[in-house]
């Protein structure tokens, strides 16, 4: 079973990577990017170990977990793809957490559908730190403003940051990429002391070690788990 002896290889070079980091491997979450796999890849990924998964569209998400959900419980899912503001009732009641959280108007929205919740709905704001990126707020001032706008909604809890490095072979600005998520997720936890900014989202097949190096806690590996996915 090919899936299950790639999370195997993953899981150790997660091990490898936090061990010269002088960081504990339970300290990385590994999800499982299943966008555009199909049902049975994803229920071998879950007979592989993998709990976590992220989900890029809301109604392909829909389609694929509803049920899956149910059937394999400890199942936890992200959406780490762009929300639309009509998507927004279905995405706050499918995922465990919004990743992708990219402006105020998204935060308001989600805000007003979560009021009532007993637990709040997670949500990560998606920082723009490389040019290839098109989505995510672009600097501090404007991920401070967001976490502002969360504060005033008891269904939502900011959990941290979210981003996506260059699409380079160059180490440097992948690297610095990541450096500025870490630091832009220390300046906000010093602003805001009532979240707790833990999550840092950053990594993804072609460059987790890195992330790991410059603190990620939970890498999105989608390739490198499943193989080469049509588009
Ligand atoms: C597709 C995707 C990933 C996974 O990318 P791979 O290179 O296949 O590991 C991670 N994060 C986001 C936001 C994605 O859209």
């Amino acid at each position: 079973m090919a899936i299950a002896g790639a999370v195997e290889e993953i899981q150790e070079r997660i091990q490898k990577a936090c061990a010269r980091a002088g960081r504990k491997a339970e300290e990385v979450r590994l999800m499982g990017v299943s966008k555009f796999q199909d049902a049975p890849l994803i229920d071998q990924a879950w007979q592989a170990g993998i709990r976590l998964f992220g989900e890029s569209r809301v109604q392909e998400a829909a389609g694929k977990f509803a049920g899956f959900k149910e059937a394999h419980p400890g199942t936890e899912l992200h959406l780490i793809g762009s929300l639309q503001r009509n998507k927004a009732k279905i995405a706050a009641g499918l995922f465990d957490v919004i990743q992708s959280v990219d402006r105020d108007e998204l935060i308001a929205e989600l805000g007003n559908l979560t009021g009532d919740r007993k637990n709040p709905l997670m949500i990560l704001l998606e920082y723009h730190t490389a040019e290839d990126s098109k989505s995510g707020y672009r600097d501090l001032d404007s991920l401070c403003r967001a976490a502002e706008r969360a504060l005033e909604f008891s269904g939502l809890s900011l959990g941290g940051l979210m981003t996506m490095a260059p699409f380079t072979e160059e180490e440097a600005p992948v690297r610095a990429s990541f450096r500025a998520l870490a630091a832009a997720r220390n300046a906000l936890a010093a602003r805001f002391p009532a979240f707790n900014l833990a999550c840092l989202s950053m990594g993804m097949s072609n460059d987790f070690e890195i992330a790991i190096e410059e603190g990620s806690t939970l890498v999105r590996i989608g390739t490198a788990i499943f193989g080469e996915r049509a588009p």
